[in-house]
């Protein structure tokens, strides 16, 4: 088909590692073989002999490398980091789908949960020779998180960014699970703009914190001369959690909308979406735009012209692992997904090469 591919390998958490470098040459040097690889996106195990050797055994092969790097989540490694407050003053709960993959939320909002990666990054990832850096969990928690958790952080440093909102109103509109928290229009670049004022501004205030974060990350990076990819949320839901596609795209490399259309967890489409619209009565203001399946073929083309004005490079992520009870893609979905996302030259292959079904390489 001539498409060229980002491939992203998860070599664990932070402190967990799953595959020797001989797992992974493997498996990999059977991909490469077949398929033209532009980026591989490894990450966040931090044993450096490892990733040293990944980076120069894919670098060999003439990919560039890019350390994955979720940024606002909690994983295995708890530091002096703030965490998110939810409206009843009580912590982000974590949530926990896959294995090792258990995660709660920090505040994007403070200085020092900034300097947080930078250190982790200093630390464990600026001596092996990385072209970038993909940096994941760049949100405000979804409603798979919790209801309350849905609707972000509270701590003292974010009600300051929240002046002028009347966060009492909004306290009740939440407890009523009111209408008014869903209804409202998307525009050309799929931002959401809804009805009632104080809900809009709240909103907006939001995406301008998590812009603000990922501007601060993308400088620090860009910096050191390293590309900066960042991973977003499907354009139907990306605003709701904080995420302007717009402005964000203005400050990064590259975009990786999770396109993930097979995926009951966390990131997936249609389990994103359910856990979203039960909370509330009537979710037709959403239906207008999807039906009731905000991945079906119909709704996927609409969010694709939601992504086709952005000032940077677009690299859809797929899912090519299937996974029993969690990821149900298959040679045939995959196959409809290219036809698809056929007008972008580089697709991204998420979200596990060592997961991969090697019989979609005969589609690929
Ligand atoms: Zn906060």
């Amino acid at each position: 088909m001539g498409h060229s591919y980002t491939l992203q390998l998860h070599t664990g958490s932070f402190v967990h590692q799953m595959h020797t470098f001989d797992e992974i040459k493997e498996k990999s040097e059977r991909i490469i073989e077949k398929i033209k690889i532009n980026d591989i996106i490894l990450g966040w195990n931090t044993d450096k002999s490892l990733n040293k050797q990944l980076v120069s055994y894919f670098h060999k092969k003439g990919i560039r490398v890019l350390l994955w790097l979720p940024v606002l989540s909690e994983t295995d490694q708890v530091r002096d980091t703030t965490m998110l407050t939810t409206i009843n003053g009580t912590q982000g709960e974590r949530v926990s789908v896959i294995e090792h993959e258990s995660f709660s939320f920090a505040c994007p909002a403070t200085q020092q949960n900034i300097d947080y990666v930078m250190s982790i990054y200093e630390e464990y990832f600026a001596d092996v020779p990385f072209d970038g850096v993909f940096i994941d969990k760049i949100r405000f928690p979804s409603f798979a998180n919790g209801y309350d958790e849905g609707f972000g952080c509270f701590c003292k440093t974010c009600q300051e960014k929240f002046a002028g909102i009347d966060l009492n109103e909004l306290k009740t509109l939440i407890h009523n699970h009111d209408q008014l928290l869903l209804t409202g229009q998307y525009d050309d670049n799929g931002i959401y703009h809804f009805k009632h004022q104080g809900i809009d501004a709240f909103y907006a205030k939001r995406a301008r914190m998590i812009t603000d974060y990922i501007t601060a990350l993308a400088t620090y990076f860009s910096s050191r001369d390293l590309i900066v990819g960042a991973d977003i949320y499907a354009p139907f839901l990306a605003y709701h959690v904080g995420q302007n596609i717009k402005e964000i795209s203005e400050v990064v490399d590259f975009i990786k909308p999770m396109m993930y259309r097979y995926t009951e967890a966390p990131a997936g489409m249609r389990y994103e979406y359910q856990d979203y619209v039960k909370n509330f009565e009537d979710p037709s203001c959403f239906a207008d735009y999807w039906g009731d399946d905000p991945a079906s073929d119909d709704s996927i083309r609409k969010q694709n012209v939601f992504l086709s004005h952005l000032p940077t490079h677009v690299f859809p992520g797929i899912e090519i692992n299937p996974i029993d009870g969690i990821c149900s893609t298959d040679p045939l979905k995959l196959k409809q997904n290219l036809e698809l996302f056929n007008d972008y030259p580089i697709i991204s292959l998420c979200w596990d090469l060592m997961q991969m079904d090697e019989l979609f390489l005969n589609i690929l």
